[in-house]
């Protein structure tokens, strides 16, 4: 118990725990490779071994470290292990971290610019970078008739740009008095989840929502997006929103955004762009060619948290017309008013995205591009979509295998060419081995294994001897399925 006449821990007392806490992150990292990269605890297993009730009085800080290591810890699955190749990474690194430490130190709430004026400027001004960056479309800047917002995850992106080009659709009247369920969303069948799952939260309804046929390599066939919105505007519906992905998750597939575009601009349809894990590859020149076509979107958003070095949670959302996103997500009570906001001057975020508050996002990933610059960033990534064609080319090489879709990023799908079933037992036997951490997919109906390169400390070594241990549990289960 704290003896002393402040409830509040002192200055010097936030010090000493403080280069602790920085202690504990950095012995973390250099034992990352120990643990089991996959968490083995059970269900409930961390819950029973916590006190039922909370304390009545205070505790040392301590014991809050000790309790990290023995009852946190081994319910940790480690993203940020380099043999952590499921999922899409969420990538950590120093200088993102002790950005958002900056943050969280700052404890500032920016949901309107006068709110704290340095967290709407530094997000503008960061966005604006990243434009460049990413060489993505001058419209999109903060002094155009768009700009990007700092949202928690592609899925609020995608949710805040189907919003806003609902609205535009209406001309504003579905803002009054809610829609007449003719809506209608269109999107591979390789999109993400999220945007289903933003068609049931905008009240469209998942019926309205169109999965179009994929091609060979898993990517949209425009041919078919044009067939159903005929076909839809024929029964009266309104086309209204094209979600095209570029990097879809199953698969790393690019959608042909010049096809889709004009489709777009030929019907009239808002074309937003999901590129929530590839889209951060464009800072290398020779990876721009994933964003043939971007001049088209209405939208755009790219995860920070996944290939751009940035801790959780960061996504960037872009419109082309920031008066469609403001228009159909602002509010303006009483409380929140302020002179220069009724001024023009300034955004104010708040009306940019879902919730009032706001962290000071930009910081962290200012933090990043300041640390890295972009010659940085560019070796980074380069270096894991080496990793990834160097992987490639390995399991190309045996005949057990094949890769079921181009290697075109960091993300290298196989499987071994017996049974769905021998591939899911492969995969068991990986992960529970706690070497390394993969997950699935389905293509073509097969089941295949993910190989995600991302993580901020993965290099070529890591993925070969991560190979080199999956043929090895792959010859133990050919001889035990021989048996
Ligand atoms: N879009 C794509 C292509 C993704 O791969 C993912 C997640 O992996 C998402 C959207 C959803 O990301 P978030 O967790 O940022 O909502």
């Amino acid at each position: 118990m704290n003896n002393k006449d402040t409830i509040h821990m002192s200055i010097n007392e936030f010090k000493e725990n403080g280069y602790k806490v920085i202690d504990w992150i950095a012995d973390y990292y250099e034992n990352i490779e120990s643990y089991p990269v996959l968490s083995t605890i059970k269900p409930g297993e961390l819950r029973k071994s916590l006190p039922k009730n909370p304390p009545k009085d205070g505790e040392n800080f301590n014991n809050i470290l000790t309790d990290m290591d023995d009852k946190i810890i081994p319910g940790v699955t480690h993203w940020q292990s380099p043999n952590f190749f499921a999922y899409f990474p969420c990538n950590a690194t120093g200088p993102a971290i002790l950005g958002d430490l900056l943050s969280s130190g700052l404890g500032i709430q920016g949901m309107l610019w006068a709110s704290s004026p340095a967290c709407t400027e530094l997000e503008s001004h960061v966005l604006d970078w990243l434009v460049d960056m990413l060489h993505l479309p001058e419209k999109f800047k903060s002094d155009s008739f768009g700009g990007g917002v700092i949202q928690d995850t592609a899925s609020s992106a995608t949710l805040c740009a189907l919003i806003a080009a609902r609205e535009k659709i209406s001309n504003g009247k579905i803002n009054e008095s809610g829609f007449d369920n003719s809506i209608r969303v269109y999107t591979s069948m390789e999109a993400h989840s999220s945007i289903e799952k933003a068609v049931k939260i905008a009240g469209i309804g998942s019926k309205n929502i169109r999965l179009i046929e994929v091609d060979q390599d898993f990517a949209m066939n425009p041919i078919k997006l044009r067939e159903a919105i005929n076909k839809d505007i024929k029964n009266r519906k309104i086309p209204a929103f094209v979600c095209a992905t570029i990097g879809t998750t199953s698969s790393s597939a690019i959608d042909p955004l010049n096809e889709i575009g004009e489709i777009c601009n030929e019907f009239g349809i808002w074309l937003h762009v999901d590129a929530a894990m590839a889209g951060s590859a464009s800072i290398c020149p020779e990876y721009r060619f994933i964003h043939d076509g971007i001049d088209y979107a209405d939208s755009y958003c790219f995860n920070p948290h996944k290939f751009l070095l940035t801790n959780f949670d960061c996504s960037c959302l872009y419109v082309s017309d920031r008066e469609a996103l403001i228009k159909s997500l602002t509010i303006n009570p009483e409380y929140l008013k302020t002179e220069v906001s009724q001024s023009d001057a300034v955004f104010d975020y708040r009306d940019w995205q879902v919730p009032l508050g706001r962290r000071f996002r930009a910081l962290k990933l200012w933090s990043v591009i300041r640390y890295y610059g972009i010659n940085g960033i560019q070796s980074h990534i380069r270096g894991h979509i080496k990793s990834a064609k160097f992987l490639s080319d390995l399991i190309t090489e045996d005949n057990r295998f094949e890769v079921m879709a181009p290697t075109v990023l960091n993300l290298v799908c196989f499987r071994y060419r017996e049974s769905n079933q021998f591939n899911k037992l492969l995969l068991n036997e990986l992960n529970n081995s706690g070497e390394l951490y993969l997950v699935h997919t389905k293509l073509n109906n097969k089941y295949t294994i993910r190989f995600s390169i991302g993580q901020t400390n993965t290099t070529k070594d890591h993925v070969l001897n991560a190979w080199k241990f999956i043929l090895k549990k792959t010859e133990e289960l050919e001889r035990t399925m021989v048996k």
